[in-house]
């Protein structure tokens, strides 16, 4: 744990009996590689959490949303995307010797558990599970995308119902409308 890092809270002042809450209300800047391919969280860009720690018996219970703006591309028609983000957070964060005592008894994922270290809470790795695991794979610019044109590579949403094109599309044009969509795509970026 990096205890200079932002994102390492206290929770000294959290009692360790079972129910006692306190509340974290802040704001932080995105870390690095927030994101999946065609969808990401700009690093430094603004992130808010509205948390309630609780203590439980095995440890700490953070509950509540991150919040965040998205930007991200259409995976059908790659016209960029901008989303604002808010998302439940619900981990249990262990005291270490509970985490232990569990794995002893064979519990297979205690190793994975995220850890109390010295009364302190890392909240980026919560952070960033609970944005990137709700982060659309393939993100669309609306639900009923339809894409591109396969002849001319234009939008179907920006063309007139009735566009078409007098000549059948060649396999080669589908894929050389594409590869320029792709090509002005990364241009832009
Ligand atoms: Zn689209
Ligand atoms: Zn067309």
């Amino acid at each position: 744990m990096d205890l200079k890092s932002p994102f390492v809270i206290s929770i000294v002042d959290l009692p360790r009996q079972e129910g006692a809450m306190r509340e974290v209300r802040t704001g932080f800047n995105a870390p690095s590689d927030v994101g999946v391919a065609m969808y990401q969280v700009a690093e430094g860009s603004p992130l808010g959490v509205d948390l309630t720690l609780q203590s439980v018996s095995e440890g700490v219970l953070v509950d509540g949303y991150v919040s965040a703006h998205a930007h991200g591309q259409c995976s059908r028609c790659l016209i960029d995307i901008d989303e604002d983000m808010n998302e439940r957070i619900s981990e249990l964060v262990f005291y270490p010797e509970r985490a232990a005592a569990l794995e002893d008894e064979g519990d297979e994922e205690a190793e994975d558990f995220f850890l109390i270290e010295n009364d302190r809470i890392d909240l980026e790795p919560i952070i960033r599970d609970a944005l990137v695991l709700s982060m659309p794979l393939q993100p669309l610019c609306q639900a009923d995308c339809e894409g591109l044109c396969p002849v001319c590579g234009e939008r179907w949403l920006d063309l007139p119902e009735d566009h078409e094109h007098l000549e059948e599309a060649s396999d080669f044009s589908v894929l050389d409308a594409l590869a320029a969509k792709l090509r002005a795509a990364e241009e832009g970026e």
